[in-house]
């Protein structure tokens, strides 16, 4: 496994692949790896002949400055971890400045309103920092392909708008959410749950799973109450938002349009961690 902290050594180490006709395959973290993490690396090592994982917890795509103070960070068990999954991986652990250099701002994107449903609203700014620090990324890494999860569906959608804005030469591949056994998708956050908000986190999965179940009998609107009055029921958990949108443009509806693809995504808090999840209606 070869470990890089310099981006010209990252993008050399690349371009040297790349000369002999090999593939790169991308997967962007934040770090705290877990399950979740690897089954995009072993799409992405299925798929092409090199995987590169990237592990930078990147400042402007945090709103919140405790969130990013207290966001897990543990690269001497990230790097074990890695090397357990794959001895032929690419490592790349950025400084904030081989990232940004001395410019550690976001670049004003327009994603088409993409940016504005669900997490755009309570996260203002989020999504431009993604936009950048990936096309920062992108332009150091090169990947033919880079694999994102489901689990940040909202992501994944600007993530393939990003591409086509700035053109870039990479294909955007979705992974399936990885969930605990209990159903709670899996997340760096979730280390931060004590034991009593660990225990009823998996109740949004389970709310989501029964919104899927009944999707086809019910409407939307008794949809939005049934689950409404679920989290009213569970102390631990305070709802954000619960929105049943569009796949394609995550426009939230509350009537339902034939031959439309829809899903279901919650934001709630469990004490002062986050959780999100999302879920395939049809
Ligand atoms: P993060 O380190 O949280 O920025 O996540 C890095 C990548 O892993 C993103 O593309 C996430 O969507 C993906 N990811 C995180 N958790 C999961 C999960 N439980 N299942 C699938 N993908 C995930």
């Amino acid at each position: 496994m070869q470990v890089y902290s310099k981006r010209q050594q990252l993008n050399e180490a690349v371009a040297k692949l790349k000369s002999r006709g090999l593939t790169i395959g991308f997967v962007p973290t934040m770090g705290a790896l877990h399950t979740g993490h690897a089954s995009l690396i072993n799409q992405a090592l299925t798929q092409s002949d090199q995987v590169v994982v990237s592990i930078f917890v990147n400042p402007t795509q945090f709103n919140n400055t405790q969130d990013l103070e207290t966001y897990p960070r543990d690269i001497e068990q990230d790097l074990i971890f890695l090397k357990k999954l794959s001895e032929n991986v690419i490592v790349f652990t950025p400084s904030t400045e081989d990232v940004y250099g001395s410019n550690v701002i976001s670049t004003p994107y327009n994603f088409k309103g993409l940016e504005k449903q669900m997490e755009g609203k309570f996260r203002p700014g989020h999504f431009e920092g993604v936009g950048t620090v990936l096309k920062h990324l992108f332009t150091i890494v090169n990947p033919d392909k880079a694999f994102f999860g489901e689990k940040d569906f909202q992501q994944l959608q600007i993530v393939r708008k990003l591409v086509k804005i700035e053109n870039l030469p990479v294909q955007i591949i979705g992974c399936p959410i990885s969930r605990a056994n209990d159903g709670l998708a899996l997340s760096s956050r979730n280390k931060r749950l004590n034991a009593k908000h660990r225990a009823a986190a998996p109740h949004i999965y389970r709310i989501l799973d029964q919104v899927k179940k009944d999707f086809d009998k019910k409407d939307i609107l008794t949809l939005n109450k049934w689950v409404t009055a679920q989290f009213d029921n569970i102390p631990e958990l305070d709802l954000e938002y619960f929105e049943i949108a569009e796949a394609q443009t995550l426009i939230s509806h509350t009537q339902k349009k034939e031959n439309t693809r829809y899903r279901a995504f919650i934001a709630a808090f469990a004490g002062d961690v986050r959780l999100i999840d999302n879920i395939a209606l049809n």
